[in-house]
């Protein structure tokens, strides 16, 4: 039997997988009861199983014929700190979690694609399947490499995907090169002098100094970085104050930056200290910037790239395959797989209709139609990359 139509036999199967992990979301770091449940799936399967990288992390290895090529695929495994609001039966059963981002869908679509590879054996090589915590902050990809995930498990390749409402059904999306941003995030404080809001002039308002400060940010990107250089900065929060009666002695402001060049990650860093400090100054206050590095920017090996398209081409057909004309701002850390071994990352078009909810929105619903779809490529590329010799 294809692959495509032993996973559409066990799709209720598949389907119910997915809720039971939409049901249990977990933050990164934290996902035990998903890691349980994760390796007692693959351990049924006759795979080895290997836990405990980036504490939560799960490794499937299933090895087949004496070829000594290894692919592997990662799945990202954590939820969002987020109250679900889809009010669907299978919601989350955990207040104030929820899978936001389809991440119960990307390990429900691996754990499909391990039990047809199992039961199909239709590969000669090893096959490593990552099951990975924490992606959306704290980076489980690099603690996974840094704790020596390629070295005890060493891979040719290293794919992965991740769905996207804005795309329809079905589509495969590439990109070779950068396809996610570098993100970085800086606190500034700002030091003033509190007092009577009946009389400012005794005091140093830090609100006044902190519009400017976020003012003068808006001006890196339109006046400071080429218009073809691409970078966002944004003052996501600003904390200060309580009442209209009393100038505060602070205020605090958190921004995110995105870029891809290194330069301009360097330049963004030090023109941000630049102006938070002197507008400050040109108030009479001070101002500290804690700044700190998060994600480096995804980039896709062309090769990878390249035989992953010719994979889809092959899988869903020309008409279903698009080169993204740009990256995405949004960052990743499969970025650091990435610069331990070739491969690429791509997305996976899952949009049903105007109600359709982004990423990271109370309302999103992982599209469940796109499971045997991807389940079904994960499995057609492992038996392709590792194809009998
Ligand atoms: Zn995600």
């Amino acid at each position: 039997m294809d692959a495509a139509t032993l996973i559409r036999n066990d799709l209720p199967d598949l389907i119910a997988m997915r809720h039971t992990l939409h049901r249990h979301p977990e933050l990164g770091l934290e996902e035990f009861w998903t890691s349980d449940f994760i390796a007692a799936r693959l351990a049924e399967l006759g795979y080895e199983v290997h836990r405990g990288l980036a504490r939560t992390g799960v490794v499937g290895t299933l090895r087949n014929g004496g070829n000594r090529r290894a692919i592997g695929i990662r799945a990202d495994i954590d939820a969002l700190p987020i109250q679900e609001e889809t009010g669907l039966p299978y919601a989350s059963e955990r207040p104030g979690l929820m899978h936001a981002c389809g991440h119960d869908g990307h390990t429900a679509m691996l754990l499909g694609a391990a039990k047809a590879i199992a039961e199909r054996r239709q590969f000669n090589g090893t096959v490593h399947l990552i099951f990975q915590p924490a992606e959306e902050n704290v980076g489980g990809a690099r603690i996974m490499v840094e704790e020596g995930l390629f070295t005890l498990f060493p891979c040719d390749a290293v794919f992965a995907l991740h769905n996207d409402p804005s795309l329809p059904l079905g589509k495969f999306a590439f990109r070779e090169g950068a396809i996610m941003a570098a993100v970085d995030e800086a606190k500034i404080i700002v030091e003033g002098r509190g007092g009577h809001g009946a009389e400012p002039e005794t005091t140093a308002d830090p609100i006044v100094a902190g519009a400017s400060i976020v003012m003068a940010l808006q001006t890196i990107v339109s006046r400071n970085i080429h218009p073809l250089d691409p970078a966002v900065v944004t003052v996501g929060a600003f904390h200060g104050g309580t009442v209209s009666n009393v100038i505060p002695s602070r205020v605090e402001l958190v921004v995110g930056i995105r870029s891809f060049d290194p330069q301009t990650r360097d330049y963004l860093e030090r023109r941000i200290g630049e102006i938070a400090r002197l507008q400050a100054e040109s108030y009479g206050m001070s101002a500290r910037v804690e700044y700190s590095r998060s994600y480096d920017t995804t980039i896709n090996d062309k090769e990878q790239t390249d035989y992953l398209r010719e994979r889809a081409v092959q899988f869903a057909g020309e008409a279903n395959v698009v080169d993204l004309a740009r990256p995405y701002m949004g960052s990743e850390d499969f970025a650091y797989m990435l610069r331990a071994r070739p491969g690429s990352y791509f997305f996976l078009g899952t949009a049903r209709g105007k109600n359709d909810r982004a990423w990271h929105h109370p309302g999103y619903d992982f599209n469940d139609d796109i499971l045997p779809i991807g389940a079904a490529f994960w499995t057609e590329l492992v038996e392709d990359f590792l194809a009998a010799a």
